[in-house]
């Protein structure tokens, strides 16, 4: 049931990167060690066009880290998927839990920025995650409940929605979840969305875990019931620390 998903590592660069480091990504092009699992890199958006020219179609696809709902227009300093995609991309993180802390996104504002995304043909890769607090107070699967439908737009299929689910507390702390809470989750977001797509394309739809991932959790994580691969922060950063995390998959 699984094999009709295609493993995918993601990289997550956030604001970190400039021209120099497209030397990690020309090495990671190069030594990959996964044809049969999907990569994609995503720098700031400075970088966006660079990397396209830099992987050079080698098997790594290249996306932004958020994008406007609108097409184009009076946004200063905003850039709207088809400008993404004009770009080279191919896919853009949409509603990271940094970008709904510090930019107020809610789940309404990312769903009306997949729908924009889906529309100009870019793969959305949709965060959620709850905070320490929430699943001390074991609201973990409401809250995860709520954003998935919110922030997931009726657009999406097996092919332009991958989920990846990043509490937030685990995200850049070195901590992590237990496989049995990942499991839980990602098992309880297959149910929601084989409910709301029905089973062909809920099944389709590929659900990563981020937050502190690294070559040494990546195999234990890769190992648990519907985690179809990761979204990695600072460990995709180089070549030599994201390599591992890929042949993990
Ligand atoms: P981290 O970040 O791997 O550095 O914890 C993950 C993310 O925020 O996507």
């Amino acid at each position: 049931e699984t094999g009709m998903r295609r493993k995918l590592a993601a990289g997550n660069w956030k604001m970190n990167g400039t021209s120099a480091a497209l030397g990690e990504l020309d090495m990671l092009a190069t030594s990959h060690p996964a044809p049969g699992v999907d990569i994609l890199v995503c720098p700031p958006a400075t970088l966006v066009s660079a990397a396209v020219r830099t992987v050079d179609n080698r098997s790594i696809r290249i996306g932004g880290q958020d994008c406007h709902s609108e097409t184009n227009g009076a946004h200063t300093g905003d850039i709207s998927a088809a400008m993404l995609r004009d770009a080279g991309a191919t896919a853009v993180i949409l509603g990271h839990s940094e970008r709904r802390a510090s930019h107020h996104e809610t789940s309404e504002d990312v769903r009306a920025k997949a729908r924009s995304a889906q529309k100009a043909g870019l793969m959305t890769v949709i965060c959620l995650g709850e905070s320490l607090l929430q699943r001390q107070a074991t609201n973990t699967l409401d809250i995860i409940g709520a954003q998935l439908s919110l922030s997931v737009p009726d657009s999406s299929n097996g092919q332009n929605l991958v989920i990846a689910y990043e509490p937030i507390w685990a995200i850049g702390s070195g901590m992590t979840p237990t496989p049995d809470q990942i499991g839980e989750v990602h098992d309880f977001m297959r149910d929601r969305l084989e409910q709301r797509f029905g089973s062909g394309v809920g099944r389709s739809v590929r659900l990563l875990y981020g937050g502190s991932v690294k070559a040494a959790n990546a195999a234990e994580i890769f190992g648990i019931s519907n985690v179809d691969g990761a979204l990695v922060g600072g460990a995709s950063l180089t070549a030599a620390d994201f390599g591992p995390i890929i042949a993990a998959l």
